[in-house]
Formats: C-alpha cells, structure tokens, sequence
C-alpha cells in the first residue's frame, strides 16, 4: 500500500511538472506569436431560431504554432497570468475590426468579440477601442463584446462603470456563459449588458431538468429587454424546444462550426438556400 501510494505520488509530480514546463514553453513562443504571424481568426455565426437569419459571427481566436493549433481555453490563461492578454486583445479587435469592414453579410450583422475581464480593467482598453472604431470607420452598433459572466462579478462596480462607457460608446455587451457563475437571475437587472449567452451546458441538458433554467433566464431576459443568445447547439431536438421556449438566437455546430473568414461567404450562400 505504501509503495502504491508512493508510485501514485511520483506520477503526480511528473504530471505537474510537465504541465508547469508546457505552460513555460507556452508563455514564452506566446511573448512572439504576434509578429512571428502565428495568430488567425475563426467565425462562427450566430442565427436567428425564428427564420434562420444571420444575426452576428463571434470571434474565435486561435493559435498556430508549428503546426499545431493551440486551444484559447489552453493560451488565454497563460496570456492573461504572463500580461501578454493586452497585446493579444488588440491584435483580435484590430484584425476583427479590418474583416468585418469588407465581409460578405449585410450592415446589421455584428461581431461579436470575447474580452477577458483583465483586459476591459485595463485603463487604455476603452481610449483603444475608441480609436480602433474611428479608424475602420465601422459603426459601433456592429459591434458587441462579450464577458464572461462569472467574472463579471469580481469587481462588479468598476466593471459595470466600464460595461457603461463601452455602451455610451455604441457598443453593446454580451454576458457569456451565463449561469454557470455567481450571479443569480436576480443580478441581471445590475449588470445591465445588452445581450445573454445562454451557456452550452444547459442547452446539453435541456431534455433533463436545463430547459427550466433556460425557460426562466429567457423570460426575464426579455423582461429586461435583453436579447438571448443559447450556445452550443448542436441537434434539431435542441433547436425545437428552444423555439417553444422562446429563445430568439442561436449558436452552434448544428448551423456552422468556426470558419475562417473567406469560408463565410460561402456558407451564408449555402444556409440561405
Ligand atoms: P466561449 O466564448 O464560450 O466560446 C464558445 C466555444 O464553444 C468556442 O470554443 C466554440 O468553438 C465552441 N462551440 C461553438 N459551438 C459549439 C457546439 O455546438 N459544440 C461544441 N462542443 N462547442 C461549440 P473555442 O473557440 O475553443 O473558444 C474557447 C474559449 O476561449 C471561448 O469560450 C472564449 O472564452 C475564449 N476565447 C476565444 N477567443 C478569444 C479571444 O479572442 N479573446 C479572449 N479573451 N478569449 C477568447
Ligand atoms: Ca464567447
Ligand atoms: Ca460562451
Ligand atoms: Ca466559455
């Protein structure tokens, strides 16, 4: 028993370590990925469950280093730990901001871009946004961030003063993955964002008790004059009882996985048929 749980130790320490040098090795080919070019955008839309038009692409980043492309859930962390998130933040909005200006859709599709808590604290985040809006001479009614919800909560004063000012800007604001935080329906009247993502696991749950969480976020959502988004959708039964339910938008691999932004063109000719 002892040599056993020894062992056990032993793997446990060399797991640590090889995620401790993984995200070492990380840290510093992340401090180059901007110029050494390795850094590309996926789109992935977002439709209306009603008549199935095109609403929004949100924004994915990725990561290509020598030839394996790296998960944001692995690199945003360990951007966000090392102070790289900034200079990531940027290359996103700058090269969104450039494809949106000449893509395929209409004026009233938006982009919607994720942003770290840490990056909207950041005292020149919003000088930059505004500039980076006058410079592509995009509308900001285009344009819509997304903040996890669960973060939201950390520093609910200044970020909701920070939520006030993106909005003054034109700008609207998404709560991501909403429900898997602290915040309570209740909150929702606070925060005061423009628009909620419903989160994944409970459009995966929906025929097992998910549905009346999404019943009620959907309901006051529209109370409070909030438009709703469910994630990750990805079956006709889902998209079904979304519809009873209500629920005006939806996203997921069911009507398009993440592109890259010449395959949108494509795929809009395709979904329109
Ligand atoms: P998220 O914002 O919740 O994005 C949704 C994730 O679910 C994306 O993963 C998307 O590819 C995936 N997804 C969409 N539809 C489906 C579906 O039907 N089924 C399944 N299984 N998955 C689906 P991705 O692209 O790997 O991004 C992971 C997370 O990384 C994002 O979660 C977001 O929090 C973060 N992220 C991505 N891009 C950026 C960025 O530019 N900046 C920051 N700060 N975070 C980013
Ligand atoms: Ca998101
Ligand atoms: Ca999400
Ligand atoms: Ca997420």
């Amino acid at each position: 028993e002892k040599q056993k749980r020894s062992a056990n130790i032993a793997i446990f320490d060399q797991t640590m370590l090889q995620q401790q040098e993984r995200e070492y090795f990380l840290k510093s080919a992340l401090a180059s990925a901007v110029d050494n070019n390795e850094l590309f955008l996926m789109y992935q839309p977002i439709v209306s469950n009603q008549n199935g038009r095109v609403r929004a692409c949100e924004v994915l980043l990725r990561w290509s280093l020598n030839g394996e492309v790296i998960s944001p859930m692995e690199f945003i962390p360990i951007a966000e730990s090392y102070g790289l998130i900034h200079e990531l933040g940027i290359w996103v909005i700058e090269h969104a901001f450039k494809d949106v200006a000449n893509w395929c859709f209409e004026d009233d599709v938006s982009i919607s871009i994720n942003i770290s808590i840490m990056q909207i604290e950041h005292d020149e985040f919003i000088p930059f946004i505004e500039s980076a809006l006058a410079k592509s001479e995009i509308s900001p009614q285009k344009v819509s961030l997304e903040i996890t919800e669960s973060l939201f909560a950390r520093d609910n004063a200044k970020v909701i003063e920070k939520v006030r000012a993106l909005q003054a800007l034109g700008i609207s604001v998404s709560l991501d993955d909403f429900g898997t935080g602290f915040s309570s329906l209740a909150q929702l009247q606070s925060l005061s964002a423009n628009t909620v993502k419903i989160d994944k696991t409970f459009i995966d749950s929906i025929e097992s008790g998910g549905r009346a969480i999404i019943q009620a976020t959907n309901y006051l959502a529209g109370e409070l004059s909030y438009e709703v988004i469910a994630e990750g959708v990805e079956t006709q039964e889902q998209t079904a009882i979304l519809k009873e339910i209500g629920v005006e938008n939806v996203q997921g691999f069911l009507f398009a996985k993440p592109m890259k932004v010449e395959k949108l063109a494509n795929w809009n000719k395709v979904h329109a048929e």
